[in-house]
This record gives structure tokens, sequence and C-alpha cells, in this order.
């Protein structure tokens, strides 16, 4: 079977392949000279699959996509006290070349603002690092986070130091305050280097599907950073990914992202996939024009909003039923918090003041943290009401199941599917 996924993004693209609105970077000159028609599209879900269109494999610079993930090299290198100190999380409201310093500290107010991405290059690597470490530092993460190894595009690099002068007086501007402690000249050209590394949609997507994926890459199984930073990056990208219309672009399309110069741009739904686009005219704001509007479409055919929610309630208890003086609660699903909460409204409600109650996990996907605690914190609470508690888990979803005492309840071999 030809995948349906694939042609719907192929019909995605063809719906917004005739607007030529917008113009290339012009900038940087190398940009003024690419292709302005060049459009490609790649998923890749949490579980490693890849689903491309249109030219999927053209490489282009990653420029300013580079920033979150130099964001999450740098948390992963210095820790997050470190890299707060020199960076905020506030969207700027202000064009990503704008200086958008916080009024007292004089940090640059976000990661995602050429400001923030300079001061957040220096931090790569360490406080003594080379122009060469650091850009070595961004290039193999990116390779890692790509399963591939990325190169840097010389062309754009030197074409764009050459004309600078903006990034370089950002630069000083931030030794002044205090911010950096490099040369300007050497982090600029260590910034600009990150900047030029080439990718393709496919690689931006990859790269967005391990951050929403809690940090594992969907195809290596490697821990390439840790939930904590994957959560970190994706809320600033949330925040502040799309510069001056990052409460526009969330308000519409609903989904973390980050647009690049070059016409890249990436957007990453967590526990669902990454996206890639490209497509080199951009908007006023710098922003791709068609990877806007390809992004609608994804958003509203697909769902993918995230402040979409839908009316179902939660499913995670599947019965309770009252058999030979037991009474069993079956659960179903992923347990979460309200999951969790839901079970223990279920006890609450339990009347019954004798008689064993059985936990039945038969089929249950996955407990989270929170809601293994709660529910055990349920169980827990029967045994001291003097309650026997039995747990039905075949597939052993709850483990450990300590009810906070070192005591456990009794668990019962067997599935019970069907109950
Ligand atoms: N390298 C570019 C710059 O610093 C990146 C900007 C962008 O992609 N928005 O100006």
């Amino acid at each position: 079977m030809h995948s349906p996924i694939a042609d719907y993004l192929q019909e995605v693209l063809d719906t917004v392949r005739d607007d030529t609105g917008g113009e290339v970077a012009g900038y940087i000159p190398e940009l003024a000279a690419a292709d302005p028609d060049v459009l490609g599209m790649a998923v890749c879900t949490v579980d490693g699959r890849v689903y491309t269109a249109g030219d999927a494999d053209i490489e282009f610079s990653i420029q300013s996509i580079s920033k979150p993930f130099a964001y999450a090299a740098a948390l992963t290198d210095r820790g997050f006290a470190t890299v707060r100190a020199a960076v905020g999380v506030e969207p700027s409201g202000e064009a990503f070349n704008e200086l958008s310093l916080e009024a007292e500290s004089r940090r640059p107010k976000n990661p995602m603002i050429n400001a923030g991405a300079i001061a957040t290059h220096q931090l790569l690597v360490g406080p003594h690092a080379t122009v060469a470490e650091r850009f070595e530092r961004a290039r193999s993460f990116f390779s890692t986070l790509a399963d591939r190894t990325l190169e840097l595009d010389e062309r754009v690099c030197t074409s764009e130091l050459a004309t600078a002068d903006r990034n370089l007086s950002i630069a000083h501007m931030l030794r002044n305050y205090g911010i950096i402690d490099d040369d300007p000249h050497e982090v600029v050209e260590g910034y600009t280097r990150q900047c030029s590394i080439k990718v393709t949609v496919r690689d931006l997507a990859t790269m967005g599907a391990a951050l929403v994926n809690g940090g594992v890459h969907p195809q290596t199984g490697a821990q390439v950073v840790t939930p904590a930073v994957a959560r970190e990056t994706l809320a600033v990208m949330a925040a502040a990914g799309m510069y001056d219309s990052a409460g526009e672009w969330f308000t519409r399309v609903g989904i973390p992202a980050k647009s690049g110069v070059a016409g890249g741009l990436l957007g990453a739904l967590p526990g669902q996939c990454g996206i890639g686009v490209v497509s080199p005219r951009l908007d006023r704001h710098g922003n791709s024009v068609r990877g806007i509007k390809a992004f609608h479409r994804l958003s509203d055919d697909m769902g993918m909003h995230l402040m979409e929610s839908e009316p179902h309630g939660s499913t995670v208890l599947r019965s309770t039923t009252v058999r030979d003086g037991e009474t069993w609660f079956a659960l179903q699903g992923a347990v979460q918090f309200i999951g969790a909460e839901s079970v223990l409204a279920a006890f609450q409600d339990d009347t019954t003041a004798t008689g064993t109650l059985v936990l039945d996990l038969s089929r249950v996907d996955r407990i989270t943290d929170v809601g293994r605690r709660m529910v055990l914190e349920g169980l827990r609470r029967f045994v001291l009401d003097g309650r026997e508690v039995v747990l039905v888990d075949p597939d052993g979803k709850l483990p450990n199941p300590d009810l906070g005492d070192g005591t456990f309840p009794t668990v019962r071999a067997g599935t019970a599917r069907g109950r």
C-alpha cells in the first residue's frame, strides 16, 4: 500500500505551491541567490517513521532553527542556572535581530532571537572553549539528532560573516553588559558557523522528533537530551520561536516551532512528531510564507493544535464490578494525572466497607510516574481501612508497588481480560 500520509503531505504542498508571496532573505547575499521555488516537507513520528513530499532531500542552511538545538546543548553543557543567568525565556515581541535585552539584568529576552542565540552559543562546551570547539559541539550534536553527519555551508557562512555588522554590534553590546566574555568577533563567527550547518527537511523533522519524544531519539533509541532539557526547549519554541509573530502563530497553529531565514520551518508536536518544511520566500517577520501555510493546513486537518481538547472525559476507569465479594476496578489506556484522579474518585465512591479490592491493570498501556504514585496512595488508604488489596498486573505496568510503608499488595497471577 502506498502511504496515505505521504500522499496527504504531497497534497498540502500542492495547495501552497502557487503562493509566490514574500521575498528570499536579502541581507545574506548567498541566501538571496537561493532558488525561491524549493518546496519540501517531512514528518518524523515518535516511532521513527519518516514521510516526505517535494524537495525533501535538498540541503539548505539551518539558520535560526539551530537556536533551539544550541539552547538544548547549552543547557546540557552548563546547566539550567548558568544558562538562565545569560538569557531569559520571555517572548520579545520584537524582530529577531533586535537587541531586546531585559531592563535590569540586561539578559537577552530569549534564546530564539539573535541576541539570545549569540549569548547561548558562547555557553557551549565551557567558559574558555575555542570557536572551533563550540562549532564542533553544535555540528556533532545536530548530527546526532539528525542521525547523519551534517556539514558546514562555507559559502553561506563566508557570505553572512562579510555582512554581519548587525550581529557584531549585538555581540559588542552583550559584552559591554557582561553577558558574554568572549571576543565579539569570535562569538559571531561561531554563531554564524552554527547557523550555516546544512540540513534537509528530513533532518529537521528527525531532530524535532527527538525533542518531542522525551529526549529519546526515535530511530537510534539514544537519550540525546534529558526530558527536562527537551521540555524546556519546546517551551521556549512555543513562547518565542516565531519572533514577533509568536502569539499569532501559537493561537493559529498551536505547535512549538522555529523558523530560519533560509526558509526552513520546524514544528515539534509533543508526544507525536517533528515536522520540517522548506520554502525560501519569507514574510516580514522572516518566516517562510508557504511554510506557514502548510502548517495551517496540517494543524487544521490533523488536529495538531496543542490547545485543542476533546470532550471525552477520562476513559482510564474501564469498569467497576462486584464479584464473589470482591470489588474489581479495571483500568485501561495510559494512566496520567486525570486518569489516576478518576480512579481515586471511584475508590472514594466505593462504599463496600469490607471485602477484597482487586485492581486489574491487564488492559493498561502505561502508567506515568504521577499516575503510579496516585494509584498506590489510593491502595495504601484502602489497606489502612483494613481492606485486602490485590493487584492483577500481568505485564508489570506498576513496578515495585510499595504502598509507602514497605508493604505490597497481593499480586494475583494471570490475566483478567474480558472482565
Ligand atoms: N544567521 C541568521 C542571522 O543571524 C539567522 C537569522 C534567522 O534565521 N532568523 O541573522
